[in-house]
């Protein structure tokens, strides 16, 4: 250890931090392809761990290596502050790096050659690098702070991962060691969980049972008298640590004696990969002592209680070394399941009046939102399911075929109202942001809206401070990204993301009962809509300490997105603008159109058609619309004008659907 890398310079000494040996043990087995180490600050992963496996391998088992770093900054600190005083304190390693050859092109900073291997240094927002040279030893600094999407080419890490699997399973080593960040969303702890989830526990010396040290057996005394400005009665340096065994209370030495006498338990399958997870309270730094981390968590739990959340996240990642848990304000699923209605799918509740409709695009499959809308933008769904099929395959007709078949049957049949009226949807949002996929959207749009269906091609907007609904400028179709959609002539809407959910998920859904903003939805929902509609927390962003929208790891979130471009939908029509004078001229509409006159009712999810075979000759105006096999054929006439909203259909197709209730 060098004097600038250790207050304690001289030759790394494992008895100090004896958690390291076990690391280093797995670091070395042939069995591990990956070593996790979920960690505080404090517990020497970067010195005794990740610098001495380096600096041993350069010595006795030379391999490329690549070091990744969240930034370059900390790549150069590393550098600096690590590695190069290591190397220079360490005669072997200083024979085989030359640190000091200046401008050998064999010792830039960053990159570092030695018999049999080099050492490369990269950052996690460079695409080249990481895509540079595979090693078989791959190492990231705190992979919480990597870049998630290296210019649209995916996960740093991944791609760091993948490189390194053309090394045979013997060979290669993955190591990833960090403090975690956000539970549910950090790397470090779902890498932790996907390991053999080691744990170190420590034999108490009293009893003799062992546990893993944990804060709540931290203990402190009060006192009455005298109040402390920040800690109140609390006297910090009255703590101990209690034996959750036998009750026997420990000082700072006995803890640290203690923690020297640990071993690791793993309490999952071993899969290859080895994770460790270890917290402050085994270190034996002076700045670790009990009485300084009661002083931390006093001071985190006061500005806590004012509103400032930033030093709690920051005791309970970096003392206690676990994710810090956002709650979810939001009410749990079961709750909210106890508050379905009893009417049914594609049933248009007595109360609505408006429909809408948000699609979300996969590349398998549409998620579709049917919502129906009432007075105070209070709302029912009438529709969460997802119609499968391949939405790349397009007929020579957009509208016809496929998924899109399938989706135009959704946009142009009506509803059944529960007073016996018809209802066709009046606004309908998809989700044009995925690149490879636009284009077959922006085609089925563009013939939509020649057809006279009022279908909007949106995108998420990631400004949190846009408007759920605004009209496109024209400027955006100066926008390389929206380049696509002018080539067809469209303009995307701008969905405001952030305001639709904030009004979804921190606003509506907590409403109960009936009333202006009250969501609502049938009893027999797809299993997994409430799941779906609450896989989002609002937790601090990258930049800076604002909280924005993101999906928990593993979580799926179509229907919240397709719920958010019905809202969209809605806005389009001004639903939160219309007066009472409105709605009821939308009732007296609405009910002119008896269920028997108007359009064929939708009964059930349509199936993705059959698409034409492409050397069909083009159509002729008269579309026709393949549905499925065992319902006739149907023929529409071409409607050059754009047809009613709402209400009767001018087309009065001559068109059978499985319907009893039309056929009585
Ligand atoms: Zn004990």
């Amino acid at each position: 250890m060098s004097a600038k890398a250790s207050a304690s310079p001289g030759r790394y000494n494992p008895n100090i931090t004896p958690w390291v040996v076990g690391m280093h043990a797995a670091l070395d087995s042939p069995r591990v392809q990956k070593v996790v180490c979920m960690k505080s600050a404090q517990v020497a992963w970067t010195d005794g761990v990740l610098l001495n496996y380096i600096g041993r391998r350069i010595d006795t088992d030379p391999c490329p290596m690549i070091l990744m770093f969240a930034k370059e900054k900390s790549a150069k600190k590393f550098n600096l502050e690590k590695f190069e005083p290591m190397v220079e304190v360490t005669p072997r390693l200083l024979a085989k790096v030359p640190v000091h050859a200046g401008r050998d092109r064999n010792n830039l900073w960053d990159h570092k050659n030695f018999t049999r291997g080099f050492l490369k240094f990269i950052t996690s927002n460079a695409p080249d690098d990481v895509k540079s040279t595979p090693a078989p030893v791959v190492a990231v600094e705190e992979p919480d702070d990597a870049n998630q999407n290296v210019r649209e080419q995916g996960d740093s890490i991944t791609l760091l991962e993948e490189r390194n699997k053309s090394y045979s399973d013997s060979r290669r080593k993955v190591i990833f060691g960090g403090t975690p960040t956000i539970d549910g969303f950090s790397r470090i702890q779902q890498a932790y969980e996907a390991s053999d989830q080691r744990r170190y526990l420590v034999p108490c010396p009293d009893c003799s049972e062992e546990h893993e040290l944990a804060w709540e057996n931290v203990g402190w005394l009060e006192d009455a008298d005298a109040a402390h400005e920040v800690f109140g009665l609390a006297r910090p340096e009255s703590a101990w640590y209690a034996c959750p065994h036998c009750g026997s209370t420990w000082d700072d030495a006995v803890r640290v004696r203690a923690a020297r006498h640990g071993r690791w338990v793993a309490t999952a399958a071993f899969h290859g990969t080895a994770g460790f997870r270890i917290n402050e309270l085994v270190s034996p730094f002076p700045g670790s002592r009990l009485a300084e981390l009661v002083k931390k968590w006093l001071t985190a739990e006061k500005a806590l209680r004012a509103g400032d959340d930033t030093k709690m996240r920051s005791f309970v990642n970096n003392s206690q070394g676990r994710p810090y848990r956002y709650r979810s304000e939001l009410p749990e699923t079961d709750i909210l399941a106890e508050r379905a209605l009893p009417y049914a799918v594609f049933t248009v509740p007595a109360a609505a009046l408006v429909l809408t409709i948000g699609i979300d695009v996969q590349h398998d499959r549409l998620a579709v939102i049917i919502r129906a809308w009432g007075r105070g933008e209070e709302s029912w769904l009438v529709l969460w399911d997802e119609i499968y099929g391949n939405v790349l395959e397009q007929g020579q007709d957009p509208l016809a075929g496929g998924v899109w078949g399938a989706l135009t049957e959704l946009l142009t049949l009506a509803y059944r109202h529960e007073n016996g009226w018809s209802l066709r949807i009046k606004a309908a949002s998809i989700d044009s942001s995925d690149g490879s996929t636009s284009d077959a959207v922006y085609k089925y749009v563009r013939a939509a809206q020649r057809r006279g269906i009022h279908i909007m091609a949106v995108k998420g907007g990631t400004d949190a401070g846009s408007e759920i609904f605004s009209v496109p400028k024209a400027s955006v179709d100066s926008v390389r990204n929206n380049s696509k959609a002018a080539k067809y002539g469209l303009r995307p809407f701008i969905v405001g993301v952030s305001k639709a959910k904030d009004l979804i998920l921190e606003n509506r859904l907590k409403l109960t009962g009936d009333g202006p903003g009250r969501m609502h939805w049938y009893r027999d929902v797809r299993a997994d809509y409430l799941a779906q509609l609450t896989a989002e927390v609002k937790v601090p962003g990258r930049v800076g300490s604002k909280r924005i929208w993101q999906k928990k790891a593993g979580a799926r979130n179509e229907a919240l997105d397709a719920e958010v471009y019905a809202l969209h939908a809605a806005r389009s029509i001004k639903t939160h603008l219309m007066l009472e004078a409105h709605w009821l001229l939308e009732q007296q509409r609405v009910s002119q159109v008896s269920l028997f006159d108007a359009v064929p009712v939708v009964e059930a999810l349509p199936g993705a058609q059959v698409l034409e075979p492409a050397s069909d000759p083009p159509p002729d105006p008269d579309i026709s619309v393949d549905v499925d096999s065992d319902v006739e054929t149907i023929e529409q006439k071409h409607q050059p004008e754009t047809p009613p909203l709402s209400g009767v259909s001018r087309n009065q197709a001559r068109r059978f659907t499985r319907s009893t209730y039309l056929g009585r």
